[in-house]
């Protein structure tokens, strides 16, 4: 070996000991499910027993930690617009060392939506005065409610399908209303005949309970933390607003109310200001979180 070589061999020994040194040091994170795409909910759990208090910041969203034993979670997601990019995950743990911080990149890969036709009631596409004043109305609810959330999680255990329908996978859907309006489907429809029985997919705070516009009769449940479920088209609505539930309570009965093309449940989550996956929730084991 030249004495190069063995220069060479030397910073690169003391380069992977400084890297692996600077790792230890970080406490064990893992992000649930690993495949990050724009729609995932993501499960953020920070091995941190010393830590005090925990807080992150990813996508603009600030992270809002609870502690379970010895670790720190993160119920969060990537919102079904974001681009496919590489991002970064800040984390500050809080200990009696003063605070410790560091990042991870999360790619986020390129999601496999469809594009679909629908037809719906030229109104819903092109809405007169009235329905315009309708429209804004129920837009200011909605950000009124999305503003405020539980300070601590409300729900318990895994999320559940809240109809006993097989759902449609259209979440994500690229969609062409009348063949002008385009849009996202940023929920999951199950086809679920008028009159089925709607169900609280996990523990909350019924915050909306009323008839809007496009959502027709509707139900929001704030499950702390900045998320909610959306439950919409309701033929009949049987919570009230302020109201707690469990999951499994009933909410109501589906049917074809709003913007619809005929009697289905229209279901979707949202965290902070991004609407997931709701087939992604349902799959997220939380059983041994809380
Ligand atoms: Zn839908």
């Amino acid at each position: 070996m030249t004495r190069l070589r063995v220069l060479r061999f030397l910073l690169l020994l003391c380069f992977t000991l400084t890297l692996n040194a600077q790792r230890r040091s970080e406490p064990g994170l893992t992000v649930t499910p690993a495949l990050v795409e724009p729609g995932s909910p993501e499960l953020i759990e920070l091995s941190a027993p010393v830590a005090t208090k925990v807080e992150g910041e990813w996508l603009g969203h600030k992270l809002q930690f609870f502690q379970r034993r010895n670790t720190w979670v993160a119920l969060s997601g990537v919102d079904v617009e974001t681009k496919p990019q590489k991002s970064i995950l800040h984390i500050t743990a809080q200990g009696a060392a003063g605070p410790l911080e560091f990042s991870r990149t999360i790619e986020i890969h390129p999601p496999h939506y469809r594009t679909g036709k629908l037809t719906v009631a030229p109104k819903f596409v092109e809405p007169g005065p009235e329905e315009q004043k309708e429209i804004a109305a129920g837009s200011e609810i909605k950000s009124r409610i999305f503003a405020v959330s539980a300070p601590e999680p409300l729900w318990q255990g895994s999320f559940r399908a809240p109809v006993k329908f097989p759902p449609t996978d259209s979440f994500g859907t690229r969609r062409m209303f009348n063949g002008k309006l385009a849009s996202i489907h940023k929920g999951m429809d199950f086809h679920a005949p008028s009159g089925t029985v709607v169900r609280a997919s996990n523990s909350g705070v019924v915050v909306l309970a009323r008839h809007l516009y496009f959502e027709g009769n509707c139900v929001i449940i704030d499950h702390g933390l900045g998320l909610y479920t959306l439950s919409m088209h309701f033929s009949r609505i049987d919570v009230q607003e302020g109201q707690h539930v469990s999951a499994g309570d009933r909410l109501g009965l589906s049917g074809a109310t709003g913007r619809v093309t005929g009697p289905h449940l229209h279901w979707a989550v949202r965290w902070e200001n991004a609407y997931l996956d709701p087939a992604k929730l349902l799959r997220l084991n939380l059983a041994s979180i809380r």
